[in-house]
């Protein structure tokens, strides 16, 4: 067992992207894990190893990155029927969720992220889950990640951690938090190969990055950007 070694979930967005920063600048070893779950979009996911590559240039990095396990979940895919995965269009659907929402998306990720971690010696799992001015997804919340941390931990007979840097800051904050890890080097890296829009549109340019930038996830990106740069 190694103390100071993390497991960060990198999905490719920009909420993974800063968590891989904030782990690779606390921990001695950091290694990644992706899920691949159907989604319409592959583009999220190519973006993965395009910025572990980016980020293993800046400060210290480089040498506490270790490997990268992708697993695949596509029957969580076939079983959502969410926008994510299907050819839907995002909108918000009467829980008041977009049907964006894959049920327990986090829950699995998470399960299938700490078998990883049992089996590579690490104790502490980095995930991008946020609370904050988020779309509202249950499986995202403090409350859900305190009990996951111990089912895992009791269910594994291990001492998991879950660590959530991101849990109670908003977008503009996740910008910030980027700045003071990276500098300019690491904004630069999200604006340009983190990937968060829904409908998976890379062909515009916008100051904050590439998207269709109208989906829910364009617009919090955008809002969070324009905030941080008052
Ligand atoms: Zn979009």
């Amino acid at each position: 067992m190694n103390e100071r070694s993390a497991l960060v979930l990198l999905s490719g967005g920009q909420d993974s992207t800063v968590c891989l920063a904030w782990a690779l600048e606390r921990y001695d070893h950091v290694e990644t894990v992706g899920f691949h779950y159907g989604q319409r979009h592959e583009i999220e996911l190519a973006q993965r190893g395009v910025i572990r590559e980016a980020l293993a240039k800046l400060r210290n990095w480089g040498p506490r990155l270790g490997p990268d396990t992708m697993i695949a979940l596509t029957e969580l895919g076939r079983i959502s029927e969410t926008a994510l995965t299907r050819d839907r269009a995002v909108a918000y659907e009467k829980s008041g969720l977009p049907n964006t929402f894959v049920p327990g998306r986090n829950l699995l990720f998470l399960t299938y992220a700490a078998a990883v971690a049992y089996r590579r010696g690490i104790t502490t799992l980095v995930g991008g889950m946020c609370e904050t001015d988020y779309s509202g997804y249950p499986d995202c919340r403090q409350t859900t990640m305190t009990a996951m941390r111990e089912a895992l931990s009791l269910g594994l007979d291990y001492p998991l951690e879950i660590e959530t840097p991101l849990m109670h800051v908003d977008k503009a904050g996740t910008w910030a938090m980027a700045e003071e890890l990276g500098g300019t080097a690491l904004i630069d890296i999200v604006i340009e190969h983190s990937h968060t829009c829904y409908v998976g549109n890379r062909s515009q340019r916008h100051p904050w990055g590439y998207g269709c930038g109208t989906c829910p996830a364009c617009e919090l990106r955008a809002k969070g950007y324009a905030h941080w740069r008052g």
